[in-house]
């Protein structure tokens, strides 16, 4: 694989762009070597300036579950764009979302459209604040949920830690009413509410967690941070940013049959364009401005480009079987690299939740950050190199999900597959 363009590239990148990128995870560093630039995307492949080609499993980490440059998408930005591309006040388009999003989210009764899901977290943050009237939250360790300053707290020592920042400008008082607990432990959730129950506004957790690899809730787990937040009149946010439209149509509340108070959505909802959304019960969205006190806007909210590829893409994935295959070619995908790994004898712990999938390299049962992080990093970062030298483009840093989109194929499962037969050989060697 040759990439004198993408090498170029990156140095002048550096040059003017703060590491070189537009968001951190791009520059490789959770695997060493330098990124490869981009240049397009047909289905399940992507090209580089040089002219490489990959089957991507990182599909803009999540929003391209139709695959790139499918043609229903172009043609909804080709129409929409002929009729302008923003104007700041309410349109048409907007209000079909927003029904669809409501029709397939029933725990969503009125939904609010903003830019991204950081955008979508920090809303709903702020929202449940002002209409329980509380301060405190509850986040899980290695739950991402955007960079919200006070949802960027890495994992604290202790049950009930309350919390330190994990980035430097943050004020230790924007983080101090957070709360994090380790994800998959119910007690722990227990405990904090019998000491602060009364002064938390509200609990936001990635109802199948997939910035920390994947990791499905253990049974019971949502059930019970259903009950325990309904008891403390705690607004319970499920973050289904990654897992909304893909876990299932109606996301991980559809799949495990839990309903949230409140949703924030992102990704597969603006089919590759910016689009975020926050929604909930209708007693608190209109807690919202301009009918209540939360205040919350934005100039290129509700973007008429955006909200029509948003609508194209949910139109398609409502047609019936696109979950059923996704989940058969997941399956087929996620069978093929266990077994991959075992005949090299190479200890990996494997979780699949629909079309989000993770290899960690450890002999652990992985169910939450602790145990995701026993995985040995130096192992991801050879298989990653060696399946991208392969034609594969997997997520640089093992504390990702891959995903699968319906444009790929038996053959790319095959070739995948063949791929990591190969890659995992090098772990051992
Ligand atoms: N929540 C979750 C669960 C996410 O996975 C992400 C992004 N990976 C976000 C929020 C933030 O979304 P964005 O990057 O669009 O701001």
């Amino acid at each position: 694989m040759k990439t004198p363009k993408s090498r170029k590239l990156w140095r002048i990148a550096k040059e003017y762009i703060p590491g070189g990128v537009n968001s951190p995870v791009r520059a490789f560093k959770g695997v060493g070597g330098d990124p490869v630039f981009i240049k397009m995307g047909r289905g399940s492949h992507i090209y580089d300036v040089d002219g490489n080609r990959y089957i991507d499993y990182v599909l803009s980490w999540g929003p391209l579950i139709l695959g790139h440059a499918h043609p229903a998408i172009l043609k909804a930005i080709k129409d929409a764009s002929r009729l302008g591309t923003s104007f700041g006040a309410p349109t048409e388009g907007e209000v079909e979302l927003a029904k669809m999003i409501t029709g397939i989210y029933p725990s969503m009764e009125k939904v609010r459209l903003v830019n991204s899901g950081t955008e979508a977290a920090m809303s709903a943050i702020r929202l449940a604040r002002g209409f329980a009237n509380r301060n405190k939250i509850i986040k899980f360790e290695g739950c991402y949920h955007g960079h919200v300053d006070s949802l960027l707290v890495q994992a604290g020592s202790g049950a009930t830690t309350l919390g330190v920042p994990d980035s430097s400008g943050i004020p230790i008082d924007s983080v101090k009413d957070t709360i994090t607990l380790p994800f998959n432990d119910l007690d722990s959730v227990h405990a904090a509410c019998k000491t602060h129950g009364r002064d938390i506004a509200c609990l936001i957790v990635e109802p199948v967690a997939g910035n920390m690899g994947v990791i499905p809730p253990k049974q019971g787990f949502l059930e019970g941070l259903r009950e325990i937040t309904a008891r403390y009149n705690i607004v319970l946010i499920f973050d289904e940013v990654m897992t909304g439209f893909r876990v299932a149509l109606g996301g991980a509340q559809e799949l495990y049959g839990v309903k949230p108070d409140m949703t924030t959505l992102g990704k597969i909802v603006g089919g590759g364009l910016p689009v975020g959304a926050f929604g909930g019960r209708r007693d608190i969205m209109e807690k919202l401005a301009p009918t209540g006190t939360v205040y919350q806007a934005g100039t290129l909210s509700g973007n008429p480009l955006a909200v029509a590829c948003g609508i194209a893409t949910l139109k398609i994935l409502s047609k019936g079987n696109v979950h059923k295959r996704l989940e058969k070619m997941s399956r087929d995908l996620s069978r093929g690299l266990k077994e991959a790994a075992d005949k090299s004898g190479v200890k990996v712990f494997q979780t699949r939740v629909g079309s989000m999938l993770c290899l960690f390299f450890t002999e652990k049962k992985v169910v939450d950050y602790k145990t995701a992080l026993s995985s040995d990093r130096t192992k991801y970062a050879v298989y990653f190199h060696n399946m991208l030298k392969r034609g594969v483009y997997l997520a640089p840093s093992q504390f990702e999900a891959a995903f699968l989109s319906t444009a790929h194929s038996e053959d790319d499962i095959n070739k995948t597959i063949r791929a990591a037969q190969e890659a995992m050989r090098k772990i051992k060697a």
